[in-house]
Protein backbone atom coordinates (compact mmCIF):
# COMPACT_ATOMS: atom_id res chain seq x y z
CA UNK A 1 0.00 0.00 0.00
CA UNK A 2 1.25 3.43 -1.02
CA UNK A 3 2.33 6.12 1.99
CA UNK A 4 0.88 9.50 0.48
CA UNK A 5 -1.21 10.78 -2.00
CA UNK A 6 -0.11 12.69 -4.99
CA UNK A 7 -2.48 15.62 -5.64
CA UNK A 8 -2.36 19.22 -7.36
CA UNK A 9 -3.77 21.82 -5.09
CA UNK A 10 -5.19 25.37 -6.44
CA UNK A 11 -2.84 27.57 -4.92
CA UNK A 12 -4.07 31.14 -6.54
CA UNK A 13 -7.26 32.32 -7.87
CA UNK A 14 -6.28 32.71 -11.91
CA UNK A 15 -6.41 36.11 -13.53
CA UNK A 16 -7.89 35.57 -16.64
CA UNK A 17 -6.00 32.25 -18.37
CA UNK A 18 -5.01 29.64 -15.59
CA UNK A 19 -0.81 30.11 -15.52
CA UNK A 20 1.10 27.13 -14.08
CA UNK A 21 1.82 28.73 -10.85
CA UNK A 22 -2.14 28.74 -10.12
CA UNK A 23 -1.46 24.99 -9.30
CA UNK A 24 0.92 23.75 -7.14
CA UNK A 25 1.90 19.79 -6.66
CA UNK A 26 1.96 18.00 -3.12
CA UNK A 27 2.18 14.63 -1.42
CA UNK A 28 -0.02 14.11 1.21
CA UNK A 29 -0.29 11.62 3.63
CA UNK A 30 -2.63 8.60 2.06
CA UNK A 31 -6.47 9.12 3.76
CA UNK A 32 -8.03 6.05 5.51
CA UNK A 33 -11.71 5.53 4.98
CA UNK A 34 -14.04 5.60 8.06
CA UNK A 35 -17.00 3.37 8.47
CA UNK A 36 -19.14 3.37 5.42
CA UNK A 37 -16.29 5.17 3.29
CA UNK A 38 -14.10 3.73 0.43
CA UNK A 39 -10.26 4.44 -0.22
CA UNK A 40 -10.32 5.02 -4.35
CA UNK A 41 -7.37 4.47 -6.07
CA UNK A 42 -7.77 7.29 -9.31
CA UNK A 43 -7.20 5.60 -12.64
CA UNK A 44 -8.64 8.38 -14.98
CA UNK A 45 -9.21 11.92 -13.54
CA UNK A 46 -11.81 14.00 -15.88
CA UNK A 47 -10.41 17.69 -17.13
CA UNK A 48 -14.12 19.46 -17.87
CA UNK A 49 -14.33 23.26 -18.24
CA UNK A 50 -16.04 24.00 -15.51
CA UNK A 51 -13.32 23.12 -13.59
CA UNK A 52 -12.57 26.92 -14.65
CA UNK A 53 -15.44 28.53 -12.91
CA UNK A 54 -14.51 26.54 -9.55
CA UNK A 55 -10.98 28.58 -9.60
CA UNK A 56 -12.82 31.97 -9.42
CA UNK A 57 -14.42 33.10 -5.79
CA UNK A 58 -17.84 34.08 -7.86
CA UNK A 59 -21.39 33.27 -6.95
CA UNK A 60 -22.56 30.19 -8.98
CA UNK A 61 -24.46 26.91 -8.71
CA UNK A 62 -21.15 25.59 -6.81
CA UNK A 63 -19.08 26.67 -4.25
CA UNK A 64 -15.39 27.23 -5.19
CA UNK A 65 -12.30 25.63 -4.58
CA UNK A 66 -11.08 26.82 -1.80
CA UNK A 67 -6.84 28.04 -2.42
CA UNK A 68 -4.65 25.33 -1.04
CA UNK A 69 -7.55 22.56 -1.67
CA UNK A 70 -7.66 20.33 -4.14
CA UNK A 71 -8.51 20.91 -7.90
CA UNK A 72 -12.27 19.46 -8.23
CA UNK A 73 -13.09 16.90 -11.02
CA UNK A 74 -14.76 13.67 -11.27
CA UNK A 75 -12.35 10.43 -11.26
CA UNK A 76 -12.79 7.00 -11.87
CA UNK A 77 -11.04 4.13 -10.17
CA UNK A 78 -10.17 1.10 -8.33
CA UNK A 79 -11.64 0.54 -4.68
CA UNK A 80 -8.50 0.36 -2.95
CA UNK A 81 -9.95 -0.49 0.98
CA UNK A 82 -13.62 -0.68 1.73
CA UNK A 83 -15.79 0.03 4.80
CA UNK A 84 -18.62 -0.32 3.05
CA UNK A 85 -20.16 -3.83 2.68
CA UNK A 86 -20.79 -3.20 -1.11
CA UNK A 87 -17.61 -2.32 -2.13
CA UNK A 88 -15.20 -4.80 -2.60
CA UNK A 89 -11.25 -4.17 -3.26
CA UNK A 90 -10.49 -3.90 -7.19
CA UNK A 91 -13.87 -2.94 -7.84
CA UNK A 92 -14.18 -0.10 -10.27
CA UNK A 93 -16.06 2.72 -9.71
CA UNK A 94 -17.27 6.90 -10.42
CA UNK A 95 -17.45 9.24 -8.06
CA UNK A 96 -13.54 9.75 -7.15
CA UNK A 97 -13.00 12.78 -6.38
CA UNK A 98 -10.18 15.64 -7.15
CA UNK A 99 -6.84 15.89 -9.14
CA UNK A 100 -4.90 13.54 -6.94
CA UNK A 101 -3.81 9.80 -6.84
CA UNK A 102 -6.80 8.41 -4.07
CA UNK A 103 -9.47 10.20 -2.51
CA UNK A 104 -11.62 8.84 0.42
CA UNK A 105 -15.72 8.69 -1.00
CA UNK A 106 -18.66 7.51 1.30
CA UNK A 107 -19.70 4.84 -0.61
CA UNK A 108 -23.20 6.13 -1.56
CA UNK A 109 -21.50 8.70 -3.57
CA UNK A 110 -19.95 6.06 -5.96
CA UNK A 111 -21.35 4.15 -9.16
CA UNK A 112 -20.09 1.17 -9.36
CA UNK A 113 -18.89 0.30 -12.90
CA UNK A 114 -18.53 -2.83 -15.41
CA UNK A 115 -15.27 -2.82 -17.35
CA UNK A 116 -17.00 -5.46 -19.62
CA UNK A 117 -19.23 -2.95 -21.05
CA UNK A 118 -17.07 -0.48 -21.66
CA UNK A 119 -13.83 0.80 -20.93
CA UNK A 120 -13.52 2.64 -17.47
CA UNK A 121 -12.54 6.25 -18.61
CA UNK A 122 -15.68 6.31 -20.77
CA UNK A 123 -17.43 6.69 -17.01
CA UNK A 124 -15.95 10.17 -17.24
CA UNK A 125 -17.10 11.02 -21.36
CA UNK A 126 -19.33 9.40 -23.94
CA UNK A 127 -21.39 7.47 -20.67
CA UNK A 128 -20.54 9.92 -18.02
CA UNK A 129 -21.16 13.42 -17.21
CA UNK A 130 -20.64 15.22 -20.66
CA UNK A 131 -22.67 12.44 -22.20
CA UNK A 132 -25.28 12.65 -19.54
CA UNK A 133 -25.14 16.44 -20.28
CA UNK A 134 -26.16 15.93 -24.07
CA UNK A 135 -28.71 13.40 -23.12
CA UNK A 136 -30.22 15.62 -20.64
CA UNK A 137 -30.37 19.18 -22.79
CA UNK A 138 -31.39 17.39 -25.98
CA UNK A 139 -34.17 15.63 -24.29
CA UNK A 140 -35.15 18.51 -21.83
CA UNK A 141 -35.01 21.05 -24.10
CA UNK A 142 -33.69 20.82 -27.56
CA UNK A 143 -35.94 18.09 -28.53
CA UNK A 144 -34.50 17.71 -32.23
CA UNK A 145 -37.05 15.91 -34.59
CA UNK A 146 -36.57 14.54 -37.87
CA UNK A 147 -35.89 17.03 -40.63
CA UNK A 148 -35.16 19.52 -38.33
CA UNK A 149 -31.54 21.11 -38.55
CA UNK A 150 -28.96 20.90 -35.33
CA UNK A 151 -26.31 22.56 -34.78
CA UNK A 152 -23.78 21.75 -32.17
CA UNK A 153 -20.46 24.03 -31.44
CA UNK A 154 -17.29 22.77 -30.27
CA UNK A 155 -18.65 19.85 -32.00
CA UNK A 156 -15.34 17.39 -31.48
CA UNK A 157 -15.41 17.94 -27.70
CA UNK A 158 -16.86 15.84 -25.07
CA UNK A 159 -20.47 17.38 -25.08
CA UNK A 160 -20.61 18.19 -28.78
CA UNK A 161 -20.13 14.80 -30.01
CA UNK A 162 -22.75 13.21 -28.01
CA UNK A 163 -24.86 15.98 -28.88
CA UNK A 164 -24.51 15.60 -32.94
CA UNK A 165 -24.79 11.81 -32.79
CA UNK A 166 -28.38 11.71 -30.50
CA UNK A 167 -29.27 14.28 -33.19
CA UNK A 168 -28.22 12.03 -35.90
CA UNK A 169 -30.24 8.81 -33.95
CA UNK A 170 -33.16 11.45 -33.54
CA UNK A 171 -33.60 12.06 -37.21
CA UNK A 172 -32.17 15.77 -37.53
CA UNK A 173 -29.52 17.04 -40.19
CA UNK A 174 -26.50 17.53 -38.00
CA UNK A 175 -24.00 20.36 -38.52
CA UNK A 176 -21.36 20.60 -36.32
CA UNK A 177 -19.08 23.84 -35.50
CA UNK A 178 -15.14 23.04 -34.75
CA UNK A 179 -11.90 24.63 -34.58
CA UNK A 180 -9.76 23.20 -37.88
CA UNK A 181 -9.76 20.55 -40.15
CA UNK A 182 -8.85 17.59 -38.37
CA UNK A 183 -11.80 18.31 -35.82
CA UNK A 184 -14.23 19.10 -38.63
CA UNK A 185 -13.02 15.86 -40.88
CA UNK A 186 -13.56 14.00 -37.54
CA UNK A 187 -17.12 14.99 -36.79
CA UNK A 188 -18.29 14.80 -40.83
CA UNK A 189 -16.27 11.63 -41.26
CA UNK A 190 -16.42 9.69 -38.48
CA UNK A 191 -19.02 11.02 -36.62
CA UNK A 192 -21.60 10.73 -39.23
CA UNK A 193 -22.70 14.07 -38.96
CA UNK A 194 -24.19 15.26 -42.05
CA UNK A 195 -21.58 18.54 -42.31
CA UNK A 196 -19.01 20.37 -40.22
CA UNK A 197 -17.92 23.85 -40.19
CA UNK A 198 -14.62 25.52 -39.20
CA UNK A 199 -15.43 28.76 -37.00
CA UNK A 200 -11.29 29.75 -37.81
CA UNK A 201 -13.01 30.49 -41.28
CA UNK A 202 -15.86 32.55 -42.92
CA UNK A 203 -18.40 31.00 -40.07
CA UNK A 204 -21.57 32.78 -41.43
CA UNK A 205 -20.69 31.66 -45.01
CA UNK A 206 -20.11 28.29 -44.21
CA UNK A 207 -23.80 28.44 -42.33
CA UNK A 208 -25.37 29.77 -45.16
CA UNK A 209 -24.01 26.84 -47.60
CA UNK A 210 -25.12 24.14 -44.77
CA UNK A 211 -27.60 25.56 -42.88
CA UNK A 212 -29.91 26.62 -45.84
CA UNK A 213 -33.40 26.37 -44.23
CA UNK A 214 -31.94 28.22 -41.08
CA UNK A 215 -31.56 26.35 -37.88
CA UNK A 216 -34.01 24.55 -35.57
CA UNK A 217 -31.87 23.80 -32.69
CA UNK A 218 -28.50 25.21 -31.82
CA UNK A 219 -26.84 23.57 -29.04
CA UNK A 220 -24.57 26.24 -27.63
CA UNK A 221 -21.06 25.44 -25.83
CA UNK A 222 -18.94 28.42 -26.56
CA UNK A 223 -20.63 31.70 -26.91
CA UNK A 224 -18.61 34.98 -28.39
CA UNK A 225 -18.11 35.08 -32.16
CA UNK A 226 -19.58 31.37 -32.82
CA UNK A 227 -23.09 32.55 -31.31
CA UNK A 228 -23.39 35.69 -33.07
CA UNK A 229 -22.77 33.87 -36.32
CA UNK A 230 -25.39 31.16 -35.59
CA UNK A 231 -28.39 33.50 -33.91
CA UNK A 232 -29.45 35.12 -36.86
CA UNK A 233 -29.88 31.93 -38.44
CA UNK A 234 -32.93 30.88 -36.57
CA UNK A 235 -35.95 29.64 -37.27
CA UNK A 236 -39.38 30.52 -35.96
CA UNK A 237 -39.83 28.21 -33.03
CA UNK A 238 -36.34 27.14 -32.41
CA UNK A 239 -34.85 25.87 -29.38
CA UNK A 240 -31.00 26.93 -27.93
CA UNK A 241 -29.78 24.49 -25.57
CA UNK A 242 -27.34 26.86 -23.36
CA UNK A 243 -25.24 24.43 -22.01
CA UNK A 244 -21.94 26.49 -21.57
CA UNK A 245 -20.01 29.43 -23.63
CA UNK A 246 -16.15 28.25 -23.54
CA UNK A 247 -15.21 31.19 -25.25
CA UNK A 248 -15.91 33.39 -22.06
CA UNK A 249 -14.84 31.36 -18.90
CA UNK A 250 -11.05 33.09 -18.79
CA UNK A 251 -12.73 36.71 -19.04
CA UNK A 252 -14.12 38.09 -15.69
CA UNK A 253 -15.67 35.29 -13.50
CA UNK A 254 -17.03 34.30 -16.88
CA UNK A 255 -18.93 37.57 -17.75
CA UNK A 256 -17.56 38.98 -20.81
CA UNK A 257 -15.96 42.23 -20.58
CA UNK A 258 -13.14 44.69 -21.85
CA UNK A 259 -11.74 45.05 -25.35
CA UNK A 260 -10.89 41.78 -25.77
CA UNK A 261 -13.95 40.17 -24.82
CA UNK A 262 -16.02 38.35 -27.58
CA UNK A 263 -18.76 39.78 -28.85
CA UNK A 264 -22.27 39.27 -27.82
CA UNK A 265 -25.52 38.58 -29.91
CA UNK A 266 -28.29 40.19 -30.69
CA UNK A 267 -30.97 38.26 -28.39
CA UNK A 268 -33.36 40.68 -29.95
CA UNK A 269 -35.45 37.97 -32.15
CA UNK A 270 -36.22 36.12 -29.21
CA UNK A 271 -39.49 37.20 -28.86
CA UNK A 272 -40.04 37.37 -32.81
CA UNK A 273 -39.20 34.38 -33.29
CA UNK A 274 -40.37 32.63 -30.23
CA UNK A 275 -37.43 30.98 -29.49
CA UNK A 276 -37.18 29.44 -26.67
CA UNK A 277 -33.54 29.36 -24.65
CA UNK A 278 -33.43 27.52 -21.69
CA UNK A 279 -30.28 27.04 -19.47
CA UNK A 280 -29.64 23.81 -17.32
CA UNK A 281 -27.00 22.01 -15.34
CA UNK A 282 -26.63 18.29 -15.28
CA UNK A 283 -26.44 17.90 -12.07
CA UNK A 284 -30.02 19.38 -11.44
CA UNK A 285 -31.94 16.23 -12.25
CA UNK A 286 -29.13 14.45 -14.63
CA UNK A 287 -28.12 11.52 -11.93
CA UNK A 288 -31.30 10.52 -11.04
CA UNK A 289 -31.50 9.62 -14.93
CA UNK A 290 -28.01 8.10 -15.04
CA UNK A 291 -29.53 4.17 -15.00
CA UNK A 292 -31.80 4.85 -18.14
CA UNK A 293 -29.21 7.40 -19.72
CA UNK A 294 -26.63 4.59 -19.30
CA UNK A 295 -28.88 2.06 -20.73
CA UNK A 296 -29.61 3.69 -23.94
CA UNK A 297 -26.43 4.69 -24.40
CA UNK A 298 -24.99 1.04 -24.56
CA UNK A 299 -27.55 0.23 -26.74
CA UNK A 300 -26.59 2.85 -29.21
CA UNK A 301 -23.03 1.89 -28.62
CA UNK A 302 -23.86 -2.22 -29.22
CA UNK A 303 -26.17 -1.29 -32.50
CA UNK A 304 -22.83 0.60 -34.27
CA UNK A 305 -24.74 4.15 -33.28
CA UNK A 306 -22.53 5.75 -31.15
CA UNK A 307 -18.74 6.46 -31.05
CA UNK A 308 -16.44 8.45 -29.02
CA UNK A 309 -13.41 9.81 -28.94
CA UNK A 310 -10.75 10.53 -25.67
CA UNK A 311 -7.48 12.42 -25.21
CA UNK A 312 -5.44 10.64 -22.66
CA UNK A 313 -2.73 12.79 -21.42
CA UNK A 314 -0.63 10.05 -19.08
CA UNK A 315 0.46 11.63 -15.70
CA UNK A 316 -0.87 13.89 -13.25
CA UNK A 317 1.96 16.84 -13.32
CA UNK A 318 0.24 17.12 -16.80
CA UNK A 319 -3.44 18.18 -15.59
CA UNK A 320 -2.36 21.58 -15.12
CA UNK A 321 -1.30 21.94 -19.02
CA UNK A 322 -3.84 19.63 -20.52
CA UNK A 323 -6.50 22.07 -18.55
CA UNK A 324 -4.96 25.30 -19.86
CA UNK A 325 -5.04 23.31 -23.31
CA UNK A 326 -8.61 22.87 -22.95
CA UNK A 327 -9.41 26.72 -22.68
CA UNK A 328 -8.35 27.36 -25.86
CA UNK A 329 -9.27 24.36 -27.72
CA UNK A 330 -5.83 22.59 -27.74
CA UNK A 331 -7.91 19.46 -26.78
CA UNK A 332 -9.05 16.99 -29.25
CA UNK A 333 -12.06 14.88 -27.89
CA UNK A 334 -12.87 14.30 -23.99
CA UNK A 335 -9.86 15.10 -22.06
CA UNK A 336 -8.77 12.80 -19.58
CA UNK A 337 -5.68 12.04 -17.50
CA UNK A 338 -4.28 8.57 -16.63
CA UNK A 339 -2.87 7.94 -13.52
CA UNK A 340 -0.33 4.85 -13.57
P1 LIG B 1 -14.76 20.06 -24.92
O1 LIG B 1 -14.27 18.66 -24.83
O2 LIG B 1 -15.67 20.43 -26.03
O3 LIG B 1 -13.50 21.01 -24.96
C1 LIG B 1 -13.61 22.33 -25.12
C2 LIG B 1 -13.70 22.73 -26.62
O4 LIG B 1 -14.22 24.03 -26.72
C3 LIG B 1 -12.34 22.80 -27.28
O5 LIG B 1 -11.89 21.57 -27.76
C4 LIG B 1 -12.57 23.80 -28.38
O6 LIG B 1 -13.09 23.15 -29.52
C5 LIG B 1 -13.64 24.71 -27.79
N1 LIG B 1 -13.04 25.95 -27.29
C6 LIG B 1 -12.17 26.09 -26.27
N2 LIG B 1 -11.86 27.37 -26.09
C7 LIG B 1 -12.55 28.06 -27.01
C8 LIG B 1 -12.66 29.43 -27.31
N3 LIG B 1 -11.99 30.35 -26.60
N4 LIG B 1 -13.48 29.80 -28.33
C9 LIG B 1 -14.16 28.87 -29.04
N5 LIG B 1 -14.10 27.55 -28.78
C10 LIG B 1 -13.30 27.16 -27.78
O7 LIG B 1 -15.53 20.46 -23.61
P2 LIG B 1 -16.91 19.81 -23.11
O8 LIG B 1 -17.55 19.11 -24.24
O9 LIG B 1 -16.62 19.08 -21.88
O10 LIG B 1 -17.77 21.09 -22.74
C11 LIG B 1 -18.42 21.82 -23.77
C12 LIG B 1 -19.27 22.91 -23.12
O11 LIG B 1 -20.30 22.32 -22.34
C13 LIG B 1 -18.50 23.84 -22.20
O12 LIG B 1 -18.97 25.17 -22.38
C14 LIG B 1 -18.89 23.35 -20.82
O13 LIG B 1 -18.77 24.32 -19.83
C15 LIG B 1 -20.33 22.93 -21.07
N6 LIG B 1 -20.89 21.97 -20.09
C16 LIG B 1 -22.06 22.29 -19.46
C17 LIG B 1 -22.66 21.40 -18.61
C18 LIG B 1 -23.97 21.76 -17.99
O14 LIG B 1 -24.45 21.03 -17.11
N7 LIG B 1 -24.61 22.84 -18.42
C19 LIG B 1 -22.04 20.11 -18.28
C20 LIG B 1 -20.83 19.83 -19.05
C21 LIG B 1 -20.27 20.76 -19.91
P3 LIG B 1 -12.80 23.71 -30.99
O15 LIG B 1 -11.31 23.60 -31.20
O16 LIG B 1 -13.59 22.85 -31.87
O17 LIG B 1 -13.23 25.15 -30.99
Amino acid sequence: MPETNPRILLARRPKGAPAPDDFRFEEAPLPAPAEGEVLVRHRFLSLDPYQRGRMDDAKSYAKPVELGTVMECQAVGQVQASRDPRFREGDWVLGGYGWQTFSVRPGKALIPIDPKEAPPSTALGVLGMPGLTAWVGLTDIGEPKAGETLVVSAASGAVGQVVGQLGRIAGARVVGIAGGAAKCAFVRDELGFDAAVDHRGDLKAQLDATCPNGVDVYWENVGGAVQEAVFPRFRDFGRMVMCGMIAQYNTVAGVAAGPSAPPGPNLGPVVRKRLRIQGFIVSDTGWQRYGRFRAEMLGHIAAGKLRWKEEVVKGLANAPQAFMGLLEGRNFGKLVIALD
